[in-house]
């Protein structure tokens, strides 16, 4: 069996594997982070559920904010709702 690399939503905190999440990586230099599609970036990430629900939690939560401490979390908020 292939090994497939799992990682935890922000917002529910379930290990899925990483292709069915949405990255977010944040940039050092701007303390901004961007929504990683094509998987290449390097730096710190952070991983959310392409569900409507866990985003809506995010938010609530501020689980981006506490996860990264990036200044844009709420454009990424806004972006990821629109990938679900
Ligand atoms: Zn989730």
């Amino acid at each position: 069996m292939a090994h497939i690399p799992l990682r935890m939503c922000v917002a529910c905190r379930e290990m899925k594997p990483a292709k069915e999440l949405i990255r977010i990586v944040m940039d050092k230099e701007t303390g901004r982070a961007e929504i990683d599609i094509g998987k290449k970036r390097s730096g710190r990430g952070a991983y959310i559920c392409r569900d409507m629900e866990c985003i809506k939690k995010a938010v609530k939560r501020r689980s981006l904010e506490r996860q990264l401490g990036c200044v844009n979390a709420a454009e990424i908020y806004a972006q990821a709702e629109e990938m679900v």
